[in-house]
């Protein structure tokens, strides 16, 4: 299918990226969400994002102009009825990604694809609410998207063929790799990668070592370029929390079980960058370890 419309639900981290890099890539994109500080955030990051890469020489300035023409944005859901694929980017709450399929599904068009950005929720689940379960898939793009080289792309057990071809020549047209993962709890990437922070966050529970000292051990000894608190400050501890509520729920495994200090730090609102307090303090010039 000819996908030329993209419609982005949630102009939050990942809504933001989705739609520069859409843009970018010649899609017309028309991003709603329920805050319209959300959406002016989103479109002024967009173009700070998009003038980098022209200060950067690679983009041009008149690619840059063109992708910010192509990118409109709505309060109303809605208005993106239109549209021929449809990637919801809205907060880790299935509840809410729920709602939002029911409101706009009267209003799409019958070939319309819908996907869910989601790091974590049952796609198969997500699919079987709606009016298009072969029509319904997983596109999961990883952050900063403008950067991050990686699409997982999830089929439900109801994805058909052609929807998952729709999707591959979207990631191909954007200039990403798609990796296939079948639909289970948190899927890949954060599989193995979400475990990993919240033993991170353990380690600091117990006293094991403290922020610097956990972030320093995992940058310098196994050579990642971010320590794991760093990366879940970046990534939002409420976002990381769902995803090891879903785990722990999906795999009824007790190996999952979220740390009780990252449920804290949710708790008290500090979600990390965007909040601009975490693991740590982003208030200052320089972040400083909150612990
Ligand atoms: P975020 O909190 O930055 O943004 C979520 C946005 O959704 C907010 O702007 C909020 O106002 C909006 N929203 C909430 N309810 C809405 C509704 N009913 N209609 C429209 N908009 C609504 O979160 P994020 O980090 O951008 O995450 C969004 C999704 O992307 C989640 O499903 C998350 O799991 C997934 N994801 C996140 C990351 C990451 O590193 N943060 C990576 C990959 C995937």
């Amino acid at each position: 299918m000819d996908i030329q419309k993209i419609g982005i639900v949630g102009a939050g981290q990942m809504g933001n990226g989705i739609a520069h890099v859409c843009a970018l890539a010649g899609y017309d994109v028309l991003m709603t969400d329920i805050s319209q500080d959300s959406i002016d955030k989103a479109m002024s990051l967009i173009e700070r994002n998009l003038d980098r890469q022209v200060s950067r020489e690679k983009i041009s300035a008149e690619e840059k102009a063109a992708s910010l023409a192509r990118i409109k944005t709505t309060l109303t859901l809605t208005d993106l009825g239109p549209c021929d694929l449809i990637i919801e980017a809205a907060t880790e709450r299935e509840t809410v990604k729920q709602a939002i399929f029911e409101d706009l599904l009267p209003h799409l068009k019958p070939h319309t694809i819908l996907t869910s950005n989601t790091s974590s929720i049952s796609i198969t689940r997500l699919a079987s609410r709606t009016d298009r379960p072969e029509k319904f898939m997983g596109f999961h793009f990883m952050n900063p998207v403008p950067v991050m080289q990686l699409v997982e792309l999830i089929r439900g057990i109801a994805t058909d063929e052609e929807t998952y071809k729709s999707c591959l020549a979207v990631v191909d047209r954007i200039g990403k790799t798609a990796s296939s993962a079948e639909d289970f709890p948190a899927f890949i990437v954060n599989r193995i990668l979400m475990p990993m922070i919240n033993e991170a966050v353990y380690t600091l529970y117990e006293g094991v070592g403290n922020v610097k000292s956990i972030d320093e051990a995992m940058k310098l000894g196994a050579n990642h370029p971010m320590g794991p608190l760093e990366l879940a400050d970046f990534i939002g501890l409420d976002t990381c929390l769902a995803i090891m509520n879903v785990l722990h729920d999906g795999l009824a495994d007790t190996k999952y079980r979220p740390c009780p200090l990252l449920t804290k730090y949710v708790e008290a609102g500090w979600l990390g960058r965007k909040t601009q307090r975490g693991f740590y303090d982003y208030r200052g010039e320089t972040p400083v370890p909150t612990r």
